[in-house]
């Protein structure tokens, strides 16, 4: 354990969270809910694995729905992994109304493996290449791989913009169209599509 890694999670308003602590420098996570107790849990990260513990809490901290300890206990580390979900205290309601909602956290951790090839990516970029060349015989006959500004390949792990044209370029290729003087409008500079940026992206609704 230690203890200079401490992340203290907890009720805590903005004049406790500019307050930095002696034994731990890393400023604490404050959340408003009153389902929060003013010390709630702590985080740590001890050679390379993290770790919650809840410190006395009330209405207890959840790790992937099983109560750490009994209300007012301090209960013994837990390991987190990623996709873990952490939830602090309980919906609590009055009625039938929920007045105070519970927190949860949900945890994203030794995620080197996004940054490099992988199925996800490496199978993201494929749908976006099939999407493009089903778009119609331009895209194929001008060479759908390639970003049509800067004449290099798109390629897994590159920042992209995808148009609603299917069109795709490097992001810092076409920031400049994306940003101009027509914003929110966009023009493919492709097939002159042109598409409004700021267009809703709720799912259509049954
Ligand atoms: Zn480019
Ligand atoms: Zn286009």
């Amino acid at each position: 354990k230690q203890p200079h890694s401490v992340v203290r999670v907890g009720r805590y308003s903005e004049r406790d969270i500019n307050i930095v602590s002696p034994d731990s420098p890393i400023l604490p996570v404050g959340f408003k809910s009153k389902v929060v107790s003013r010390r709630h849990c702590e985080f740590w990260c001890s050679n390379g694995q993290w770790y919650v513990k809840d410190v006395k809490s009330s209405s207890g901290t959840f790790l992937n729905h099983v109560r750490l300890s009994s209300p007012g206990q301090e209960s013994r580390p837990f390991p987190v992994n990623d996709g873990d979900v952490v939830q602090l205290g309980i919906d609590f309601k009055g009625g039938e109304e929920v007045i105070f909602r519970c927190v949860k956290i949900r945890i994203e951790c030794n995620r080197g493996w996004q940054k490099s090839l992988n199925n996800f990516n490496t199978s993201a970029h494929k749908r976006i290449l099939n999407n493009n060349q089903a778009g119609g015989s331009e895209a194929t006959a001008t060479g759908s791989s390639e970003c049509s500004i800067c004449l290099n390949p798109v390629a897994p792990c590159q920042a992209l913009f995808v148009a609603p044209c299917s069109h795709v370029w490097h992001y810092k290729c076409i920031r400049n169209l994306i940003e101009g003087r027509n914003s929110p409008n966009f023009m493919c500079p492709n097939c002159r599509f042109v598409a409004d940026l700021d267009a809703d992206v709720e799912p259509p609704e049954e």
